[in-house]
C-alpha cells in the first residue's frame, strides 16, 4: 500500500466551467481493469458546469454551501451538505454552487473504455436555466 500522492489543485477549463471552479484529484485508476474516478470539487458561487453527459453515470456528495444541479426537462434542484445526488449514465445535466454561496462537492465516476471521453461537453448554462425559468428552483433538502 502507498500513500497517494498529492496532485496540486487546479482550475476547470472555461470551455466547461463558468466562473471559477477548483479541482482535487482524491483517486485514479492504477490497473487497467480499474475504472473509479474520485475528485474534490470546488464552486464559487454562481459558478457551475456547462452542460455534460456521463457514460457511465455519476454520484455527486455535496460536503459545503449550496448547489444546484439540473436536467434538460427544466428542474433545478438544489442540494446541501449531506446529500448524496445520483445522475444515470447518459443523462445531461449540469451542478453548480447557487448564487452567493461556495458550494464543495465531491464526484464519484466511473470511466468508461476510454477514459478520455467518459465524459460528453456540450453548452454553457444559461443564466435562466441556472435560475430555473419560470418553474424557480426547488428545494429538497
Ligand atoms: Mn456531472
Amino acid at each position: 500500500m502507498n500513500i497517494e500522492p498529492a496532485a496540486p489543485t487546479r482550475k476547470n477549463p472555461p470551455e466547461q466551467f463558468a466562473g471559477d471552479v477548483w479541482l482535487d484529484v482524491i483517486a485514479v485508476p492504477h490497473e487497467g481493469s480499474q475504472h473509479m474516478t474520485v475528485a474534490l470539487v470546488r464552486f464559487a458561487p454562481g459558478a457551475r458546469t456547462a452542460w455534460h453527459a456521463h457514460e457511465k453515470g455519476q454520484y455527486l456528495h455535496v460536503t459545503q454551501g449550496v448547489g444546484r444541479v439540473g436536467t434538460r426537462d427544466g428542474q433545478v434542484i438544489e442540494v446541501h451538505p449531506g446529500q448524496t445526488l445520483y445522475t444515470p449514465p447518459g443523462q445531461e445535466h449540469w451542478h453548480g454552487a447557487a448564487h452567493g454561496t461556495f458550494m464543495e462537492h465531491i464526484a464519484m465516476t466511473e470511466n468508461g473504455d476510454d477514459a478520455a471521453t467518459t465524459t460528453t461537453w456540450l453548452e454553457h448554462v444559461t443564466d435562466d436555466e441556472f435560475d430555473g425559468g419560470v418553474d424557480g428552483v426547488r428545494d429538497v433538502g
